[in-house]
């Protein structure tokens, strides 16, 4: 099975949601199948109580979980039924481990962020992806965010738990213009920057701009985020974000993926599920 991790840098609401679920949708059209989680770092169990004028409408999967509206993206892009396991929160996280330590399911040991906190994190990406040729896993929030460390953590170890071309880090960056219309990638370095200090390296960069990245730009973000020049991909502005999976196609990022994970044109078979 394989695993690609989506984080995000300089801000939130840049489409780290949407590049993530564009990658899911080639690798569907390539014949794997494809799910995904996301992880919401707030504290709230769900997204039930939360006020939409702030976080954007509920929506409400088939098993009646209240989520965020990324799983709506995810449903729609990869043509899957989603339910609550597939959104996992802090609150979640929490009230799991809590739970446990007060039934005594920890026979007296210290309970502690790690191990157990990311522990329980591992278990339920296992969770999900199981049945699955490939699972994204998109991480809210911005990395460098105290609320997203414990998770951080878990990818970590969890990269160092499989084997290597089972896992793929996609970092989503934003790519500015300056006022002379330069495409700035200083935002991006000190991301990857603040990634690389919690022991995580990214293998893709996806830059988000209001264009698509110029080879010169490509070629500084590669060198300096010490990733192949052909790993680092734009994800332009446009005006329908169902074009941005060919958006993306277009820039090669499907293949890119399938040649890093070492996903062959078939399916995998089932044993190795
Ligand atoms: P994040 O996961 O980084 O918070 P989302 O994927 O939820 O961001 O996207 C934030 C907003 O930007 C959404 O309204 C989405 O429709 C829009 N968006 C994402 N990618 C693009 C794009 N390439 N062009 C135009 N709008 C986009």
């Amino acid at each position: 099975r394989k695993f690609i991790f989506v984080t995000g840098g300089v801000m939130s609401g840049l489409g780290k949601g949407i590049t993530a679920a564009s990658t899911g949708r080639l690798l569907a059209n390539a014949g794997f199948d494809v799910t995904a989680v996301k992880i919401d770092p707030y504290l709230n169990v769900d997204a039930g109580t939360m006020n939409p004028y702030q976080h954007g409408e509920v929506y409400v999967l088939k098993d009646g979980g209240e989520v965020d509206l990324d799983l709506g993206n995810y449903e729609r892009f990869l043509d899957i039924d989603m339910t609550s396991d597939h959104n996992v929160t802090t609150g979640k996280v929490y009230r799991e481990v809590i739970e446990k330590e007060r039934a005594g399911d920890y026979l007296g040991r210290t309970v502690q962020i790690i191990p157990h906190i990311t522990d329980d994190i591992k278990r339920r990406i296992r969770e999900v992806a199981e049945g699955s040729d490939v699972c994204i896993i998109e991480v809210g929030g911005t990395v460098g965010d105290i609320e997203g460390m414990p998770y951080l953590e878990a990818l970590r170890q969890f990269a160092h738990e499989e084997d290597e071309d089972d896992i793929l880090f996609t970092h989503v960056t934003l790519v500015p213009y300056s006022k002379n219309g330069e495409q700035k990638t200083k935002p991006t370095q000190h991301s990857v920057k603040e990634l690389r200090s919690i022991g995580l390296q990214p293998d893709i960069l996806v830059g988000r701009c209001d264009d698509k990245l110029e080879a010169d730009v490509k070629e500084k973000i590669a060198l300096f985020c010490d990733v192949p020049t052909d790993a680092v991909f734009s994800n332009p502005d446009v005006a329908d974000i169902y074009k941005v999976p060919l958006v993306v196609e277009d820039e090669g990022l499907d293949q890119y993926v399938m040649d890093a994970l070492d996903l062959t044109d078939e399916a995998l078979s089932a044993d190795e599920r």
